[in-house]
């Protein structure tokens, strides 16, 4: 990809599954990475494995919902890699839950973590990405929030609002060439997968009933992502700005 090798990328949750997969990719384009993650040692490993490969990274550990906390977060690893060219809001989480189970600190939790969280990241680094004149931020959404998740009410909704987000914030600052997309993966194998549909008999039968679902017939794999996020930081994105593409095997068609 162009125009990527020697730029900073931040990745949260760039520890584990899709935000992992990110993370080496982005390294082995030239990257420096930053891994901010609430998982350390995960982010520690995450870091060992890409500078094993030749790759440039550094990790903090940080929880996106806490907003002081990722303001010195980013200021740290700035200090360390260099002003941010593209963040990569990744990080979330949600478990499986009738809604009308749910109660509210379990609705807090959720906003906190899946909607706050990449609004207190993008927040603490595009104010310099327009003083130095652009950048990128990419946001790894869900089909969830384009179509809905039953069982995943109010993260579905955090989805959606964030494609929302993403959209109007890039009309803001789109005349500081600071370009903001959102990917939005279908059901994929990584390790919040295994604790959604649990393992043995009945996590196979769940699974088998996504696979059902997907034209292409099979479920993600985190490499199906990186790819078109390393497309959308690199030069030869640089007229593509409030999009939201869906990568998840034609599960969702969207005009
Ligand atoms: P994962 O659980 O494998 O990895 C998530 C990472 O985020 C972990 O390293 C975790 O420590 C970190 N994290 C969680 N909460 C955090 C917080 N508050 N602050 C900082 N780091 C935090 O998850 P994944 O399946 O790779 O999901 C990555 C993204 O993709 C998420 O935004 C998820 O909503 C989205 N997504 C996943 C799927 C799927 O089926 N796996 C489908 C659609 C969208």
């Amino acid at each position: 990809m162009r125009g990527l090798k020697d730029k900073v990328a931040l990745v949260t949750g760039g520890a584990s599954g899709i935000g992992l997969a990110i993370s080496k990719r982005l390294a082995e384009e030239g990257m420096a990475v930053g891994v901010m993650d609430l998982n350390k040692d995960a982010a520690a490993a995450a870091v060992e494995e890409i500078r094993a490969a030749g790759g440039k990274a550094d990790f903090e550990v940080v929880d996106i919902s806490n907003y002081e906390a990722v303001k010195a977060a980013v200021a740290s690893i700035e200090s360390k890699l260099g002003p941010t060219w593209t963040l990569v809001n990744n990080a979330g989480w949600d478990t499986p839950t009738a809604f009308l189970k749910t109660t509210p600190d379990f609705w807090q939790k959720i906003v906190n973590i899946n909607y706050l969280g990449p609004i207190h990241m993008t927040h603490a680094v595009v104010t310099g990405m327009a003083q130095r004149g652009g950048g990128r931020v990419v946001f790894i959404a869900s089909d969830a929030g384009r179509v809905g998740s039953s069982g995943e009410v109010v993260y579905s909704g955090c989805k959606g609002a964030t494609i929302s987000f993403a959209k109007a914030l890039a009309r803001e600052v789109a005349r500081n060439n600071v370009l903001l997309n959102c990917v939005c993966p279908g059901p994929t194998n990584t390790p919040a997968m295994d604790a959604f549909v649990g393992t043995g008999e009945q996590g196979e039968k769940i699974r088998n009933a996504m696979v059902r679902g997907v034209p292409l017939g099979r479920i993600g794999e985190p490499d199906d992502y990186p790819g078109l996020v390393a497309f959308l930081a690199s030069d030869d994105a640089s007229f593509m700005t409030g999009q939201t593409v869906s990568i998840s095997g034609g599960l969702t068609m969207h005009g």
